[in-house]
């Protein structure tokens, strides 16, 4: 096009008239520059619903794409021929990443980098990382429209086996390129394939894999776009989340153990009952996390009772508590309520319990200039924003431990995901990648 920056200066025009009302006042939209094509995003997250998608389904009947399979490897394979066909010069990386680069004016500073996944759970969704994949390209897209380079160099990104399905742990692709990563993971077996086959089938390079680590500071930032995958944005009617950090996850195995005894002849006063001791539990967990104000969360999810017979008083009852939450001391805090809880328990129903802690994540923070960037960026728009933890883990968290990181939340239609019904409007997809384009460019001046 001839006058790039007229035609700007009339789209702004025109959308600043209809900057939407928030909050019940009209909001002076300082239009972006650039705006990414809402009609192509929703065109591709329609064709790529195509690779995974149960035979004779619709796009309502979701997707299964799990990471190093056919339906995966083509699914990346759109997504590439889209990347190239932009320009980008795709390249996968060791590890299976995909990557496409668009030049900065000053090439010596680190790059942008901004993307998700594409990978799914089993009859999974069509939005969950496809939106925050497909909106990355989209915004490159839109800069290269109006002919805008930012000082920055700027990298979309395609993470590989994002989801915690194959071999049986979350953001493979991100978590070598934050470092971690042996050798040895490489021999791992699932699905009758070793770790080092799988990358190999997506065009990595199992025998260069340390290749694939990136050093602190690689990046400028990092961004990502994805669904909240949780009702509160829609509950709340704010169409962006500005996340504030990825939550910990502490876990701990719980074993109560009793006596197992007929369950006909042993007066009620002399039983030792397992199952009566974890049940007392579960319900203190729940009193116990109801009891602080905050928005962590807490889950007796899995509950195992031996023998398990009708006649039988249970012996033995193991059991896993949950907690969820951006600080750590809250959730230690929690913990030990609850271990003190558990005591009384015990010496009440007579059998004893058990504590293990079997897993502790420490949460990854958002840095707070991205998150006011993303703020800065929804304002523009005309767009109120909430910050907010994410629940679910995300590449983004990796990725935190090299440069600063931010996320952005869009709404998910009843909170539901991980399932075919997921949903997230397109005209929230559509602001969702706006939002993302305006923070890279909020970013690039920082
Ligand atoms: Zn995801």
């Amino acid at each position: 096009m001839s006058h790039p920056s007229r035609r700007v200066f009339l789209t702004s025009l025109a959308t600043a008239a209809m900057a939407p009302v928030v909050r019940g006042r009209r909001v002076l939209a300082q239009n972006l520059p650039a705006r990414v094509d809402a009609t192509a995003l929703r065109q591709r997250i329609e064709a790529l619903s195509m690779f995974g998608r149960p035979s004779a389904g619709t796009f309502a009947d979701g997707v299964s794409r799990v990471a190093y399979s056919d339906a995966d490897v083509a699914g990346r394979r759109y997504s590439i021929d889209l990347m190239h066909a932009a320009g980008l010069d795709p390249r996968v990386d060791p590890a299976g990443n995909i990557f496409g680069r668009r030049a900065g004016t000053d090439e010596s500073l680190p790059p942008i980098l901004f993307g998700s996944h594409i990978d799914s759970v089993p009859n999974g969704g069509n939005f969950d990382g496809d939106l925050g994949s497909l909106a990355a390209l989209g915004a490159l897209e839109a800069l290269a429209a109006v002919n805008l380079r930012t000082r920055h160099p700027l990298e979309m990104v395609i993470w590989s086996a994002e989801e915690g399905v194959a071999f049986g742990r979350g953001l493979n692709g991100s978590r070598i390129v934050a470092g971690d990563v042996k050798p040895a993971d490489l021999d791992a077996v699932w699905n009758g394939m070793t770790r080092a086959d799988a990358i190999r089938k997506i065009g990595g390079d199992p025998g260069r894999i340390m290749d694939a680590i990136r050093s602190r500071g690689a990046h400028h930032c990092y961004l990502e776009l994805h669904i909240e995958q949780g009702g509160t944005l829609e509950r709340e009617g704010i169409p962006v989340g500005v996340v504030e950090g990825i939550v910990s996850i502490d876990r701990y195995d719980v074993t109560a153990t009793g006596f197992a005894n007929h369950a006909g002849t042993t007066p009620m006063a002399d039983r030792q009952d397992a199952l009566l001791a974890a049940s007392h539990l579960t319900i203190a967990v729940r009193q116990i996390v109801d009891s602080e104000p905050g928005r962590h969360v807490g889950t007796v999810g899995r509950l195992d009772v031996t023998p398990n017979a009708p006649n039988v008083i249970p012996g033995v009852a193991q059991l896993t508590i949950e907690l969820r939450d951006l600080s750590s001391e809250k959730l230690t805090r929690l913990a030990e309520r609850i271990r003190l809880r558990a005591a009384e328990i015990a010496r009440d129903t007579k059998a004893s319990i058990e504590f293990t802690s079997s897993n502790h994540s420490a949460p990854a923070n958002a840095a707070l200039d991205v998150q006011e960037a993303i703020e800065r960026s929804a304002g523009r728009l005309g767009l109120a924003s909430q910050r907010m933890p994410s629940g679910a883990g995300h590449d983004a968290q990796m990725m935190a431990q090299l440069s600063p990181m931010g996320m952005i939340f869009v709404p998910s239609v009843r909170g539901v995901s991980h399932s075919p019904l997921e949903l997230t409007r397109w005209e929230d997809c559509a602001r969702g990648a706006d939002v993302l384009l305006g923070t890279v460019l909020e970013m690039d001046r920082a």
